[in-house]
């Protein structure tokens, strides 16, 4: 595990004359917003409930595998570099992010494979092989992708949407670009295969999406990923997370691990401080939560005080699907077994029907498969493989009881990748952990243990999402999945970002 190391006396960071932010929660948002925070003259605290920093990116270790509980897929490397330039230092000083090339692999359900490169040539003649039919269709989609990067992502991704006028003043541009379409009904104009269907449309599920029922605005994910790369962060993506701490801790901050926030005090429609789990206050001129956003507002804040989130808003919001991740390492190694790997699974539509919109969990799946040892073999013990997989789920609306369906349900997904990538595999484990949507609840305190919060549905995005800036109290702000832009790393380190815009800098503060 990640040694739980701050936990040293004072709770708060104390540097007098300087405003106090403080932030709840240290997943990549609240990391970022801490960096920024006191990057505009904020002495900052950062409260974390667990006894390690990340959120969903924690890191653990056990039997000599280290595991990335979370992310493994780094694009936009740039929001991370810039985080690292505003503290006058360089990300490739502290941590190696090293391009990866395929990006992943794809292996559909009758065992064929389809390689997703960052080079458009080498796609091109994978598309050829694919669907010779679908190639012009696939560069028209390629463009439709960067068109909508240059306007989703570089211009709508930092404007904060605190005002209907930031929505009326998007849309012209949002329907010119047929953000009013799913994405999979966009990808079908432009192509008829299938499989191609499939390649080109998946990306919203990293995100909690639904290919079927989000905005096909999150196309771009296709285009940035060709402009920026997929990379990995040698170490795993907890060398980031180390990374961001030393970062606050360098500005004068604090990161403060084992601290849950009960309470976030409101005083006159103003957020003044928090009350931890201990009973103690600490006294704040800004609180930024990181925290799920419906958990931010249902809990940590009195409904009186709540006027737009209310309880009511809060239960009738649609949330992401949940997840669950099954963490292993082999006693052998995998060696022809890619570093990511997508394995589809028979249904599609179908499939995701019961994940987002029936509720009930299926007998068949699609799955993640993570093998970092491909890249980096520091992660396991000489000989061995480390591995998680990760199987999309409903969230804990379908009443699924995990205690009970956990242990079958991973034995399922190892006889399944025994028989298809990972033979005799029921021999190699010798050490194995579950994460599933019971834990997305009860460890990350997550909205029905939805893994990516407020599901991002055209009707739940910018302006209709919990703002930035809380709409109810002020100096009260929020970053992180469940806020806007929304979740996955880019979107978390721009709801960060949308703090520069929306916070005053602590010259202003009174
Ligand atoms: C298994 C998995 C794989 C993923 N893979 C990728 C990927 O490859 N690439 C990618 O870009 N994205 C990926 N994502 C999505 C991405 O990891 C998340 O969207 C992002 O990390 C969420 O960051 P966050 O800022 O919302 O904070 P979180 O990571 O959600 O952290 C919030 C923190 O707040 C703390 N907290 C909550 N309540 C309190 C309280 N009351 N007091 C104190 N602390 C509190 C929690 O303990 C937690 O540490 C993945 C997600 C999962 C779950």
């Amino acid at each position: 595990m990640l040694t739980a190391t701050r936990t040293r006396v004072p709770t708060a960071a104390t540097e007098p004359g300087k405003p106090h932010a403080v932030v709840i929660g240290s997943g990549f948002g609240g990391l970022a917003a801490a960096v920024r925070l006191g990057a505009r003259g904020y002495r900052v605290t950062v409260l974390e409930r667990l006894d390690a920093p990340g959120g969903r990116a924690y890191v653990f270790r056990r039997d000599g595998f280290t595991f990335d509980a979370g992310p493994t897929i780094v694009t936009a490397p740039f929001l991370f570099e810039e985080l690292w330039k505003l503290c006058g230092r360089r990300l490739a000083d502290d941590v190696e992010l090293r391009p990866m090339e395929p990006f992943y692999r794809i292996r559909f359900n009758n065992g064929e494979t389809f390689d997703c490169s960052g080079d458009a040539a080498t796609m091109r003649a994978a598309v050829t092989r694919l669907s010779p039919g679908d190639v012009d269709g696939y560069e028209k989609f390629m463009r439709a992708s960067e068109a909508t990067y240059r306007v989703g992502f570089e211009k709508l991704g930092h404007v904060p949407f605190s005002s209907w006028r930031d929505m009326a003043r998007a849309v012209p541009e949002m329907a010119r670009l047929e953000s009013y379409r799913t994405l999979y009904s966009l990808v079908s104009k432009y192509v008829k295969d299938e499989r191609l269907r499939f390649v080109l449309s998946f990306h919203p599920l990293f995100v909690g999406g639904n290919p079927f029922t989000v905005t096909s605005i999150y196309g771009l994910i296709t285009f940035l990923e060709r402009q920026a790369g997929v990379h990995f962060a040698m170490g795993g993506t907890g060398r980031l997370v180390q990374g961001l701490v030393s970062l606050i801790e360098g500005q004068g901050g604090l990161v403060q691990c084992g601290q849950e926030v009960r309470e976030i005090v409101v005083k006159d429609q103003r957020a003044t401080g928090v009350v931890l789990a201990s009973g103690q206050n600490i006294r704040a001129d800004v609180v930024v939560s990181n925290a799920d956003s419906a958990w931010t507002y249902r809990y940590l804040i009195p409904e009186h005080v709540r006027r737009r989130w209310t309880n009511r808003r809060i239960e009738k919001a649609r949330y992401s699907m949940s997840l669950f991740v099954w963490y292993f390492g082999t006693r052998r190694q995998y060696a022809d077994v890619p570093h990511h790997t997508i394995l589809v699974g028979p249904r599609y539509r179908e499939l995701l029907d019961d994940i987002f919109e029936r509720k009930v969990l299926a007998d068949d799946f699609s799955l993640y498969l993570h093998r970092p040892t491909a890249t980096d073999p520091s992660l396991a013990p000489p000989g061995c493989d480390t591995f998680y997989v990760l199987s999309p789920v409903p969230h804990l609306g379908s009443g699924t009881d995990w205690r009970q369906r956990a242990e079958p349900y991973r034995q399922m997904l190892q006889k399944h990748l025994a028989s298809t990538m990972l033979p005799d595999l029921e021999h190699q484990i010798v050490t194995s952990h579950m994460l599933t949507p019971q834990d997305f609840q009860d460890r990350l305190k997550s909205f029905r243990g939805a893994a990516f919060g407020l599901e991002p549905v055209l009707t739940q995005s910018a302006w209709f999402r919990p703002h930035n800036q809380s709409e109810d109290i002020d100096r009260l702000y929020l970053v992180g999945a469940g806020t806007h832009p929304g979740a996955g790393l880019p979107g978390v380190l721009s709801s960060a970002r949308i703090l520069d815009t929306v916070v005053p800098h602590a010259n202003a503060i009174v």
